[in-house]
């Protein structure tokens, strides 16, 4: 991409104090934005004080949700330097999200320098507490000024940032999964494998059931059968019974994510018996009677992985070893956070150190 301009602010925000940090809430001082037009391509890569978007009423991300996004982070490491966890993986699936949604891909390069020259200037925004991280939230909107449904001709890429705490305050912590048949997230043919807006929009209904029935979140079963496990929330779902470990497969309607493929790859360097397979949520309640059923656990990048201490279904509670976090979970949680802050040898190259510049 080269050059391109920075403006900066005027008047920079107030950090808050690393403590104080939660998910999402505060956001940085400046945010790179850049746009598409039909004919054009992409152009006007810049980076601006962080503000308001303004928007027609008419624009068609308001009415039709053509929307993507996607989550990654950046760790202030022991050393000091400030380490992006897999940008690449993280902008290639972005780039598989606009293309389900039908919107034009990015370069990869391009993805890369916008998350490369925004995390090196707001670098002191990476909070130094031990589990906080810079969360980087890239989205591509629509925005055609016009009601009639089709995809956009034009469009606008923007990038933020958010200092977060520790999603761990007090150590891993296990969750009460509800696995439901009423709900659907997704299914084949569908926009499962995008990270797109209207995916989050319509998991708001299952998420506040499970909640009022007492649980933490909902495990999705297939639209079809109503049987084979989905995903967790908005988690990739991982079940450990007796020494095989099982996830669903990416088959059509399942996020393809980071957590998921590197907490994979590390299991099948632990020479773990590992399958990408179907498996019914009858199979993972008879293995919970039976307590074959070991560990079960969500990834994602928030958390990096949730552990499942009871799992709920059609009115019947099993509880996973004791309720209590499993050893290879706990083991994948370490392996991946020492990597992210710099302890541990990175031995696939998931990291990349972001250079800031002397100026910042
Ligand atoms: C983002 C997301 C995940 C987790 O992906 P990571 O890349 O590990 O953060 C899983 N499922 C859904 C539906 C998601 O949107």
């Amino acid at each position: 991409m080269g050059q391109f301009p920075i403006t900066r602010t005027t008047a920079p925000k107030r950090k808050p104090a690393d403590d104080t940090l939660t998910f999402g809430k505060v956001t940085t001082d400046h945010m790179f934005l850049m746009n598409y037009e039909e004919g054009k391509g992409w152009h006007n890569p810049r980076i601006e004080p962080y503000g308001p978007l303004s928007l027609d009423p008419a624009t068609s991300v308001l009415h039709y949700g053509q929307a993507i996004f996607d989550g990654l982070k950046a760790f202030r490491g022991d050393d000091g330097q400030i380490r992006l966890f897999r940008a690449d993986r993280h902008a290639q699936r972005f780039n598989r999200s606009a293309k389900l949604m039908s919107m034009p891909e990015l370069p990869v390069d391009v993805i890369r320098d916008s998350f490369d020259a925004l995390v090196g200037l707001d670098a002191d925004w990476v909070p130094h507490k031990a589990g906080t991280s810079l969360y980087l939230r890239p989205t591509i909107i629509a925005t055609d000024v016009m009601l009639g449904v089709h995809p956009a001709h034009s469009l606008l890429y923007f990038l933020i940032l958010s200092p977060v705490g520790s999603y761990y305050k007090e150590g891993v912590k296990p969750v009460r999964i509800l696995a439901t048949d009423k709900h659907v997230r997704a299914v084949k043919g569908g926009t499962g494998e995008a990270k797109t807006a209207a995916n989050y929009a319509q998991s708001l209904a299952g998420q506040r059931d499970a909640e009022a029935a007492g649980y933490t979140q909902v495990l999705y079963l297939d639209g079809v059968h109503r049987q084979y496990l989905d995903e967790v929330g908005t988690m990739n779902i991982m079940v450990k019974i007796g020494d095989e470990v099982i996830t669903p497969p990416l088959a059509g309607t399942i996020l393809d994510g980071v957590t998921r493929a590197s907490t994979l790859q590390l299991m099948r360097d632990w020479g773990l018996k590992v399958s990408e397979r179907p498996i019914t949520i009858d199979e993972v309640m008879a293995a919970g009677r039976d307590s074959s059923l070991k560990e079960m656990w969500g990834t994602g990048t928030a958390a990096v992985v949730s552990p499942v201490g009871t799992l709920g279904y059609k009115g019947e509670d099993v509880q996973i070893n004791g309720g209590q976090t499993g050893e290879l979970t706990q083991k994948l949680y370490d392996a991946i956070v020492g990597i992210q802050y710099g302890r541990t040898n990175d031995a696939h190259g998931w990291t990349s150190v972001v250079k800031v510049p002397v100026t910042a």
